[in-house]
């Protein structure tokens, strides 16, 4: 007899604060805490990255007696602790330190290298999630994310079988009920969110038998590919429902230019309903002026909605913290015309192509002493790397740029000392980076895509409503360098108010989670149904 409890598991390969390479890390911390808060019963089941999460971050409750699976004719065994964060969310961690205890989630420098045996490690990440379910009693839902995840529907399908647990009616579809089920022989219902379709996990299809998993998942219908093995596709088309990470980014990857390879496939996912977009929000209270420990000025405003009367203090707080910043990295704030500090544009983000770093690069090496200061926090591919790099070396009392690194610290600082927040990206799921941004009031300027799209309202834009940025459509470096003239001509108009009701809109933009929390909860009860 399979028992279930009432519990919706989180599987995936990070979980901020424990252990973070991007957004993703960002969701698997702060989605299942708001849900946790709204009184659904989650656990969060990640890697126990033994290097990387720090050991006060977390408090581990029990071990349980080791499981093994086997990849090829090799043997490996794994480990199940629970636990559980600081912040409260209980967590079971697969414990594997060949696979596991390693220095980065994903591979060197932020991942642009993988490991060579991620394939495995992320396929150790689904044995041990169904061990764990035999262990511990199954959850209802099991939610994986990712490439990364992709493994977890097959391996729960090949252990449990292919039937789906259903109730009807009566108060387990409320996901808050403490409620344990019998549902001989049936298996969680599985929800997989695709945060970024451009990453798949693609490797030989050679590889699929040293993986533990039954042949018959080497198929066109779960994960091969084109003569590939693709762990994204196998993962989205044995789950229950696909979920992407907002409105736009789902319609954008049903078509040939952003699907990747996959679009047919999403396409027949969405005419069967079983694709939805839900927008990503940003944890709230980490990501808050006026607590912000790794600021150098908290906003020091009472009431939660913010009002043009208000510019003053928000004044304050962009030049306080950008004075901060700008005495740490050795980069003297510099005055334009009508006696106003040049523009500060701020960057945080990985160094890859999708993000469009390098038309901003291009656009100031083209400019001519280009009218504002720069702050470049990133990582990622070494072409973008070192392009800023020069930029910085050719302009020293104009841009500063640190990369290479993650800095969380860093981060904050920026987002709390930018005018403008430059996210130019080709593709972009959801972003948090100009959700994060305008909650510390900065302006955006963003390529006209996915969750920039559903978030960033373009001032350019006559019917737009409260504009706090500007969105380019046809993104090349011509465009980034309009959008920042239009930007800073907006700004030095000191006889209007436009540049303050731009800040203020930002800041005043809620991007909490609670419309998605609903969104989600409704997808988990009726797939259960
Ligand atoms: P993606 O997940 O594609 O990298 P998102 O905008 O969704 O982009 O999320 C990026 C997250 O990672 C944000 O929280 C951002 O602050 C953070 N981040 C990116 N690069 C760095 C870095 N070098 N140091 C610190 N934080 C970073």
């Amino acid at each position: 007899m399979n028992v279930f409890n009432n519990e919706v598991w989180f599987v995936g390969a990070e979980m901020a604060p424990l252990v973070k390479a991007g957004g993703l890390g960002d969701v698997m911390g702060s989605l299942p805490r708001v849900m946790l808060e709204a009184g659904m019963r989650v656990r969060v089941v990640i890697p126990y990255y033994k290097n990387i999460i720090p050991q006060n971050f977390i408090k581990i409750k029990k071990s349980y007696p080791a499981g093994k699976t086997f990849f090829g004719e090799i043997p490996f065994e794994f480990g199940i602790k629970t636990g559980v964060t600081r912040s409260g969310i209980p967590l079971v961690l697969i414990e594997q330190d060949h696979f596991f205890n390693r220095q980065e989630v994903y591979g060197p420098h932020g991942g642009v290298r993988g490991y060579r045996d991620n394939l495995w490690r992320f396929a150790m990440l689904a044995h041990g999630v169904a061990y764990a379910m035999k262990v511990l009693g199954s959850p209802l839902i099991v939610h994986t994310h990712d490439w990364s995840g992709g493994f977890v529907p097959a391996v729960i399908k090949q252990i449990f079988g292919d039937k789906k647990v259903q109730f009807s009616g009566g108060n387990i579809l409320d996901l808050r009920a403490h409620n344990r089920v019998n549902a001989e022989g049936s298996r969680p219902a599985v929800v997989f969110t695709i945060h970024n379709l451009g990453y798949q996990g693609v490797y030989g299809i050679d590889d699929f038998f040293d993986i533990g998993l039954d042949f018959i998942y080497n198929s066109s219908s779960a994960y091969e590919h084109f003569g590939t093995l693709n762990s994204l596709k196998g993962g989205m088309l044995l789950s229950d429902t696909v979920t992407t990470v907002s409105p736009a980014y789902a319609s954008e990857i049903m078509t040939p230019r952003f699907g990747f390879g996959l679009d047919g496939e999403l396409k027949n996912m969405y005419n069967r309903g079983r694709l939805k977009g839900i927008l990503n929000g940003i944890d709230l209270d980490y990501w808050n002026p006026k607590t912000d420990k790794f600021i150098y000025y908290n906003l020091n405003l009472r009431e939660s909605g913010y009002k043009l009367v208000n510019y003053k203090e928000w004044k304050d707080f962009k030049l306080k913290n950008r004075r901060g910043l700008s005495a740490d990295v050795n980069l003297p704030v510099k005055i334009g015309e009508n006696g106003k500090p040049l523009p500060l544009l701020g960057v945080v983000s990985r160094l890859a192509e999708e993000k469009g770093i390098d038309l901003l690069l291009d656009s100031l090496f083209n400019w001519h002493d280009f009218p504002f200061q720069v702050i470049i926090l990133g990582s990622g591919k070494t072409d973008i790397e070192s392009k800023a790099m020069s930029l910085s070396g050719a302009y020293r009392d104009k841009v500063y740029v640190q990369v290479g690194k993650y800095d969380e610290t860093m981060a904050h600082k920026i987002y709390a000392a930018s005018d403008i927040f430059v996210m130019p990206s080709r593709t972009e799921p959801c972003g948090l980076s100009q959700m994060i941004a305008m909650r510390y009031g900065a302006v955006v300027l963003a390529g006209d895509t996915g969750g920039l799209h559903d978030t960033v309202s373009d001032v350019m834009d006559t019917s737009a409503k409260e504009p706090s940025g500007i969105l380019i459509k046809y993104l090349d470096t011509n465009a980034v360098s309009w959008a920042l003239n239009e930007l800073y001509n907006i700004y030095m108009d000191t006889h209007s108010e436009n540049w303050n009701k731009l800040v203020i809109n930002a800041a005043n933009k809620h991007f909490g989670w609670d419309t998605s929390v609903k969104a989600y909860e409704n997808i988990y009860c009726n797939i259960i149904k």
